[in-house]
């Protein structure tokens, strides 16, 4: 495979405004690999940088792209796990020396590389919505080299689900509600059954509703019912063991209060809202209800592998979600 010299890449420079820039590709660390990107999903935190409603949150100009994968186009000389060619799905940098990283806890690695923190050229962000990116080799996951582009694109956001369901120490047997249907929601849905869960989803919107259908998960229309008494309906009064807010609303926030058993219940706050969001809560109660209110974002490697690996064998399957979305060359999508 010839590697170019340089590679484009899209870039948000304003409100509303993307655009396609080049960048040289610099010569490769001993550990770093150069992935040819084959698909790349946009994410709603990208959504939001572009629709303004997270703008305070990332300068610009923002090269984003943090959802993708493709095949390794070069090698570094000191990297060994990876040859040229190999199928690799992307999570985040971690250095394998700091005291997260031997903890496992990469996601924590000060050297993990934050959207904030500009490139020597200008830019921040993941540049994962161009041709070609520079990683660290140990940052990826191998995956089958057969699989669907649309699908495989999907191990940084399952990742992220995972390392929540984790957190949130689910069970084989237990009830899971998930308030919202969207992408994240539904690749909650998705872990927590394979992970043996019984699964509920809340949603109103019907297009979504449909796409809850289609993988043959519970799905209570809210539109039509009020949740807090369907998931009474349908679990005989037991309530929830454990509830994901998919969706930044404050609704949602309270409703899962309602929603999880009344002692010992726990609840996940998987998504960030914006304008932020509001939890109707005193502190008696938690304490009464034996509560717990977990926070996550992002992911460990353990978690991406286990994402890449669920992906890769089938046992988990995105394809639902991929339908009408056929991996179409980035550059066809920005303008
Ligand atoms: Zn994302
Ligand atoms: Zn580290």
């Amino acid at each position: 495979m010839a590697i170019p010299e340089t590679t484009k890449f899209a870039v948000i420079t304003e409100k509303f405004v993307s655009e396609v820039h080049e960048r040289k590709i610099q010569p490769l660390h001993d550990d770093q690999v150069l992935v040819k990107v084959k698909a790349c999903n946009l994410c709603t935190s990208e959504y939001g940088v572009w629709n303004g409603a997270r703008l305070g949150k990332q300068p610009l100009p923002f090269a984003f792209g943090h959802e993708y994968y493709g095949t390794i186009a070069a090698i570094g000389d000191g990297v060994q796990s990876f040859k040229v060619g190999d199928t690799v799905g992307v999570g985040y940098d971690w250095c394998g020396e700091c005291d997260y990283c031997k903890r496992g806890e990469t996601s924590q690695c000060p050297h993990r590389g934050v959207k904030t923190i500009a490139s020597p050229d200008g830019y921040y962000g993941g540049f994962g919505c161009g041709d070609y990116v520079v990683k660290s080799a140990r940052a990826l996951c191998k995956m089958n080299p057969d699989i669907d582009p649309s699908q495989a694109a999907f191990v940084e956001p399952l990742g992220t689900v995972i390392y929540g369901l984790r957190k949130l120490r689910i069970q084989v047997g237990e009830t899971l509600v998930i308030s919202g249907a969207g992408t994240m929601g539904i690749l909650n849905a998705l872990a927590a059954r394979q992970m043996g869960c019984h699964v509920i989803l809340t949603e109103m919107m019907p297009k979504k509703i449909e796409t809850c259908k289609a993988y043959g998960f519970d799905v209570i229309d809210i539109s039509q019912e009020d949740p807090v008494e369907a998931i009474k309906r349908l679990t005989n009064g037991h309530m929830a063991d454990a509830v994901v807010v998919a969706v930044g609303v404050t609704a949602a926030n309270d409703q899962a209060l309602e929603m999880v058993k009344e002692i010992g219940g726990r609840i996940l706050m998987f998504a960030a809202g914006y304008p932020k969001p509001e939890l109707n809560i005193d502190s008696n109660t938690i304490h009464y209800r034996k509560l717990e209110l977990l926070g996550t974002f992002s992911a460990n490697i353990d978690d991406f592998r286990y994402a890449a690996e669920k992906l890769s064998t089938g046992e988990i399957d995105v394809s639902a979600n991929c339908k009408n979305k056929l991996a179409t060359p980035w550059h066809d999508t920005v303008r």
